[in-house]
């Protein structure tokens, strides 16, 4: 009886695996047989268009990025990384070089995304279901039909017309807020359903590789690669940041000790900017280790000096070292020159991680100190644009105003700007996804 027992119990488990591993190809902890989007979910796994994590769960509750789902909807519509050649996206906050860039102008080829306004596009906001159910009822070819109905809501149309081609079928996720994983899968495998998708066209991506010459061609190839600094591994990880969840900053005191980007001057007073932003940038390391965060310097030393044979180099180099910390945060502190008092910091983009950290520093800044409040600016400074983390610049103080260069000097100055900034760090560290989402909206409304 007992061998039986064993026996029957040893073939169910054969059964049992080989079942699992040729007919279920993506069984997930997380994703059971009976969870409402499990056929949706194996489906799109199958087809390449949707992974799970690399630890084998698939975390059907996770928010995905507007960019994330653009990558979705390109694999989804046949967008092949060979074939598919881009020109640059308008957004101003798609830098070049970013991982998604082809993806994003791939959907907005087709009329599937148009950006946020302003000639913005959003690329680490969360996907909300509105914006999803957006691009799939284009992706149909639908939103001719969307557009005739009359909502309250910019989206109303959409719903409207994506429940009319059961696009909502076992979607729960309401409009408003960001879409979760198995919900945004089941949206993608509808649409597919629906059998009106506009696959690409065969004969449209042949036509697009234009071969005139291959040895132009394979020289072209060894150059782009050259040309990107950022390992692909860094960018994956990148990829896959919360960047309101905190643990690495990566402080960058600005210029050199000595060498080619050394900063500005006060020679009445005898100071140098490249001394005074290492001696801020020193405090704020104690700060910020003291509140346990795990901190990176470009100048560990006020002697030294970074990558010292260009400023691009130096700047570059200081880049890389975000980088390959897998920095959450890059902080540069620099002194401003040239006629004016006050504080500034600097973003590449208002309506972004990086602006609304921008926000907090600007104002604990200016409540910490006597520096003039000069707001929060944009500019494509070289670390804040070519760093994948949310990067600021500060315009700590002018060094050739009495005033500010007093402040700058001080023990006590240099203290307190340290302080406010650790604190900004804090402040956005603790902020939910849904603060994230507020801050944006303010800054929206400042605007107009
Ligand atoms: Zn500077």
């Amino acid at each position: 009886m007992k061998k039986k027992a064993i026996l029957v119990l040893l073939i169910t488990a054969y059964l049992l695996s080989v079942f699992s591993i040729n007919v279920f190809a993506s069984d997930f902890p997380d994703m059971p047989r009976t969870h409402k989007n499990y056929v949706a979910v194996s489906d799109l796994v199958k087809k390449g268009v949707i992974a799970g994590y690399d630890d084998g769960y698939f975390r059907p509750e996770r928010e995905i990025t507007r960019t994330e789902f653009c990558a979705l909807m390109a694999r989804t519509l046949g967008y092949s990384k060979d074939t598919y050649v881009f020109e640059n996206v308008p957004f101003t906050d798609v830098k070049e070089g970013y991982w998604g860039e082809a993806y994003i102008s791939f959907c907005y080829e087709r009329g599937l995304v148009n950006g946020m306004g302003n000639d913005e596009f959003w690329p680490a906001a969360k996907v909300t279901m509105e914006q999803a159910v957006k691009m799939a009822v284009c992706a149909i070819g639908k939103e001719d039909e969307a557009l005739r109905i009359n909502g309250e809501k910019w989206y109303d149309g959409y719903v409207e017309t994506a429940k009319a081609y059961n696009l909502y079928y076992k979607v729960d996720g309401e409009t408003g807020v960001p879409a979760i994983r198995s919900d945004i899968a089941q949206v993608v495998y509808n649409m597919i359903e629906t059998g009106l998708m506009e696959e690409e066209d065969e004969k449209d991506s042949e036509d697009e590789i234009i071969i005139d010459d291959s040895t132009e061609d394979a020289e072209d190839d060894t150059e782009a690669e050259e040309e990107d600094p950022i390992p692909p591994e860094i960018r994956v990880a990148y990829k896959e940041k919360n960047f309101l969840n905190v643990k690495t900053i990566l402080i960058d005191a600005g210029h050199n000790y000595s060498g080619r980007d050394t900063g500005a001057e006060n020679r009445e007073l005898g100071l140098k900017e490249e001394d005074i932003t290492w001696r801020i940038a020193d405090k704020l390391r104690d700060c910020l280790e003291d509140m346990g965060y795990n901190v990176v310097m470009t100048r560990d030393k006020i002697t030294d000096s970074i990558a010292n044979t260009s400023v691009v180099e130096s700047l570059q180099a200081r880049v890389d070292l975000g980088h390959q910390a897998l920095a959450d945060l890059f902080i540069s502190i620099h002194c401003n020159a040239g006629g004016g008092s006050g504080t500034e910091v600097y973003c590449f983009s208002r309506k972004s991680y990086a602006g609304t950290f921008a926000n907090i520093v600007q104002k604990n800044i200016v409540t910490n100190t006597e520096l003039y409040d000069r707001g929060v600016k944009t500019a494509n400074f070289f670390v804040i644009q070519n760093t994948l983390m949310p990067a600021i610049l500060i315009e700590t103080g002018f060094i050739d105003n009495l005033k500010d260069a007093k402040i700058l000097a001080s023990e006590e100055g240099q203290y307190s700007i340290a302080q406010a900034v650790a604190n900004a760090v804090a402040e956005y560290d603790s902020m939910e996804n849904s603060d994230f989402v507020q801050s944006i909206a303010e800054e929206i409304s400042t605007e107009e």
